[in-house]
């Protein structure tokens, strides 16, 4: 297999082409970014650790019926996975207000909402990822009303199979986000990746921070962080 050809070097994974068509490598980095890039830095092991516990949470997902973009694992850093053309979209469920959310809105860190709220952001790191609603996605092309449509009931879904795998690790899925592809038969599936770094994880007892809040605040170690929450998933 020839794994050499770069075709996209991102803030904390890269991508390479194999000699299928079809078939890509999805490769973790050992970097960390907030702020869109304004903070970087470099965690030995960090990409491990993602690559590890993303795995653990797409074979939970496929495993429920969830079409992914995870063909297999190649090694602690690689995953084989299926060619998709990534929509540009970041989509964000929220449980529990914080982050982004909360500067926006004026609303109080930390209450725990009567139903998700699903917001969607253009990727588009020179504008911040702006968030924008299916009129703006639908008008600038970004997907169509069913491709939406798709991607909202399948969010949700995954938000319950997610929110209930994380309460059996007394960790409270307070908001995330996740990315979905088009393959080349037309498919839609997740893709990229589910871990610490696009999920906020507070313990449930004591409302700790398992993600990256501890890099983006500086209140932590990563790396200590996240080998807690894979030992959580590991030990459950
Ligand atoms: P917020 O909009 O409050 O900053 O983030 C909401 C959720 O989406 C958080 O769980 C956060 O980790 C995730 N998220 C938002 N933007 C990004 C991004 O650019 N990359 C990653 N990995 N996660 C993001």
């Amino acid at each position: 297999m020839d794994s050499t050809k770069l075709l996209y070097d991102g803030k904390a994974k890269q991508i390479y082409a194999t000699d299928k068509e079809n078939e890509i490598i999805m490769h973790y980095k050992d970097d960390a970014t907030a702020g869109n890039g304004a903070k970087h830095d470099q965690f030995a092991g960090k990409g491990i650790l993602n690559h590890t516990i993303s795995g653990i949470i797409f074979d939970m997902l496929a495993e429920a019926g969830v079409k992914t973009h995870l063909i297999k694992k190649l090694n602690d850093r690689d995953d084989l996975v299926r060619k998709a053309e990534i929509f540009p979209l970041e989509v964000i469920v929220r449980n529990i207000t914080t982050g982004s959310f909360c500067k926006r809105t004026g609303c109080r860190e930390g209450l725990v909402l009567e139903t998700p709220i699903f917001e969607i952001s253009y990727k588009n790191d020179e504008y911040g990822d702006p968030l924008i609603n299916e009129y703006h996605a639908l008008a600038m092309g970004l997907c169509t009303l069913e491709e939406y449509a798709e991607i909202k009931e399948e969010t949700l879904k995954i938000n319950e199979m997610l929110k209930e795998f994380f309460l059996r690790l007394n960790l409270k899925l307070v908001d995330f986000k996740i990315e979905f592809g088009k393959t080349e038969n037309g498919e839609i599936v997740l893709a990229d990746e589910i871990s610490p770094d696009s999920c906020r994880l507070w313990d449930v007892d004591t409302n700790q921070k398992y993600d990256k809040d501890v890099f983006r605040q500086d209140i932590g170690d990563l790396i200590e962080t996240y080998k807690a929450v894979l030992a959580r998933m590991e030990n459950k």
